[in-house]
């Protein structure tokens, strides 16, 4: 099989051409999984294609499933190894929305109860059904 494409100045490439360690927690042909560096829990792991895309925009038709099979395997191994009862997937698109590292990944973050961890949230509202037409309009032309 031929390596996956990879890019020289990506940190989680070299990561998964081997140059750079990781502590590893799956791999495939497809995917790798390994420990976040700076966990938001223990356990916090990232899941990745090992061809780089830069965000989800970039990732190839067709390749999600992998990832998402390998998602599965981990929030498995999370819920049944760490004593998880739940597990967050979150994913960054751009800086804007706090991507850092610039190939596309996933976190996978083992959660329990009352862990003390919190994302920011503050759900809002639309003013009638016309402002949310107003809103899916903008989107739908451009689905
Ligand atoms: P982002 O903000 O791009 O969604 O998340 C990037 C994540 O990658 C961060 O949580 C950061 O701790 C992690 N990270 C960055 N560089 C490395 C690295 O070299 N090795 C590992 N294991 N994690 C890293
Ligand atoms: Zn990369």
């Amino acid at each position: 099989m031929s390596a996956p494409a990879s890019d020289p100045s990506c940190i989680f490439c070299a990561i998964i051409r081997g140059e750079v360690p990781c502590v590893k927690i799956y791999e495939d042909d497809n995917v790798l999984a390994f420990l976040d560096l700076h966990p938001v829990r223990p356990g916090h792991t990232l899941v990745l294609p090992k061809t780089h895309a830069a965000t989800l925009l970039e990732l190839e038709p067709g390749s999600g499933e992998a990832v998402i099979q390998a998602m599965r395997k981990v929030g498995r191994a999370m819920r049944a190894g760490l004593g998880a009862e739940g597990f967050n997937c979150l994913q960054n698109n751009f800086a804007a929305a706090g991507q850092e590292v610039m190939h596309l990944h996933w976190h996978v973050i083992p959660r329990n109860k009352g862990d003390g961890l919190a994302f920011i949230w503050n759900p809002g509202k639309y003013a009638d059904q016309d402002e949310m037409a107003a809103w899916a309009e903008k989107l739908g032309a451009h689905i």
